[in-house]
């Protein structure tokens, strides 16, 4: 398969369009933003970390029977991936509170939630993305409620896996965010699974394993991803 030329930019990502209509190829940056791209920087190997932790998600939620987007590795920065039209719905899960959970509902940080908590944010980085629900996502035709029937259904049952997975590697899935997208019309997950993107706790010491290192600047970023990398796959 051919890389051809990069058709979208993100914040951590660029995706270009390979020869075949039906692939993208993904490759993952070592920039990282936070507060809405407020907060610029770089974290050394995130772009490496990322890719490789997502390959090891995404082929273990496969394994599992969950539809994703994830192909095949190309190298330590880049994967090649299902093209998808992305639904413009983030869906958030949450276990434990933290974040801006904890800010909406004026719980602590660490407040173990006695079941599992589904969230969905209108993602368009315009509007900050905004804190959305069902109805707003059938009204807005953002999704159709057979559609967000699987996108729960299939949130619930990640939460599930990732949990049992992270559990033997003394870690805490405390939250997430996945992004979905249709490709030849059936819902995959897409985007990536990554300490961007997930909250990582230590479960002895609590210790922050994710991007609120950088987000809050408690210093121990590059160490932080790395150390996740390594207990899951030993590298
Ligand atoms: N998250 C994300 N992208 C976003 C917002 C949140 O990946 O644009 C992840 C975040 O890393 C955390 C979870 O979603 O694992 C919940 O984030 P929260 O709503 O608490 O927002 P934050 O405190 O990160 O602003």
């Amino acid at each position: 398969m051919q890389k051809l030329e990069m058709i979208y930019e993100g914040k951590a990502k660029k995706v270009y369009r390979t020869d075949s209509p039906d692939y993208y190829w993904v490759e993952y940056k070592d920039d990282a933003t936070a507060f809405n791209g407020l907060k610029k920087g770089t974290i050394d190997n995130k772009g490496v970390v990322n890719n490789k932790l997502s390959a090891v998600f995404f082929k273990l939620l496969e394994e599992k029977g969950i539809a994703t987007h994830f192909v095949k590795l190309i190298n330590d920065r880049e994967m090649v991936v299902k093209a998808v039209e992305i639904i413009k719905v983030e869906v958030v899960v949450r276990n434990i509170v933290a974040g801006s959970l904890a800010k909406r509902v004026g719980l602590p940080e660490g407040t173990l939630l006695p079941q599992t908590v589904l969230e969905y944010y209108y993602k368009d980085d315009a509007l900050g993305d905004p804190l959305i629900n069902t109805s707003h996502i059938a009204a807005l035709n953002l999704a159709t409620p057979e559609q967000m029937a699987v996108i729960k259904e299939t949130s619930l049952k990640v939460n599930d896996i990732l949990r049992e997975f992270l559990a033997p590697a003394n870690i805490d899935l405390i939250d997430f965010k996945l992004e979905f997208g249709l490709h030849k019309g059936e819902v995959i997950l897409a985007d990536e699974i990554s300490p961007d993107t997930c909250r990582f706790w230590d479960k002895t010491t609590g210790e922050k394993l994710d991007k609120d290192r950088f987000r809050r600047d408690m210093g121990g970023v590059e160490d932080a991803y790395q150390e996740v990398l390594r207990r899951l796959t030993g590298e």
